[in-house]
């Protein structure tokens, strides 16, 4: 059984849960305030950060590193 990330609206907690897949976005109740007010969280996001910023470093090296060549730092000819 694959293990789940939920995030609570109410006490703002996050808990895993194993659940199946067909239920795996049923509503869950909290394991901290035992409200229902529960969203999965998907561990997509939990990545989310670092690929944002690896999609970042292309752009400014697209971007700053044009203007830095012909800028004189490596030579333009
Ligand atoms: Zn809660």
């Amino acid at each position: 059984m694959p293990l789940y990330e939920y995030y609570c609206a109410d006490c703002h907690n996050t808990f895993d849960a194993l659940r199946t897949m067909d239920k795996a976005d049923a509503t869950i109740q909290c394991k901290s305030c035992e409200g229902r007010h529960t969203s999965r969280v998907l561990s997509v996001f939990a990545a989310r950060p670092k690929a944002e910023q690896n999609k970042k470093v292309p752009t400014t090296v697209t971007v700053g590193g044009g203007g830095g060549c012909c800028g004189g730092s490596c030579g333009c000819h």
